[in-house]
């Protein structure tokens, strides 16, 4: 993974329990890793995984995806794990749109959901730390 970058984090309400049984899974994986999450998701993965580095933007329908969209443009993120809940509207489903698609734009591994997750986050290696 690119020096320098971060995981970012992102999971809707009714996927909030999946990330932080993820976060506490894989916890010692991601501990070399800053990691940027969206307000409440930030909140739970630290509350389940107190020893990861989490910066926490704005929760998503206020901004934070749009904030992780930013990141992703200028090129601080490696690594997208955005946990979707396809069965229930969202008032911010244009941002979380615009998310993904960058993340497509500028070919950043994302998984949409903890299967694809769990996958992605084994390529992560001690050798990849940032600091
Ligand atoms: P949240 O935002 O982590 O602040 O809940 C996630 C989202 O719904 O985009």
């Amino acid at each position: 993974m690119a020096k320098g970058a971060y995981i970012a984090l992102i999971a809707h309400d009714q996927k909030k329990d999946d990330m932080a049984a993820f976060a506490r899974r894989n916890e010692a994986l991601l501990r070399p890793f800053s990691i940027v999450a969206t307000g409440t998701t930030g909140g739970r993965v630290l509350e389940a995984c107190p020893s990861l580095d989490v910066i926490r933007l704005k929760s998503g329908p206020l901004g934070g995806d749009q904030q992780i969209g930013a990141l992703i443009a200028t090129g601080e993120v490696s690594m997208l794990i955005f946990l979707v809940d396809p069965l229930s509207a969202l008032p911010h489903d244009v941002d979380v749109k615009a998310l993904t698609r960058l993340a497509t734009v500028y070919d950043i591994p994302m998984a949409l959901n903890t299967a694809t997750a769990e996958i992605l986050v084994r390529t992560l290696t001690a050798t990849d730390t940032q600091n």
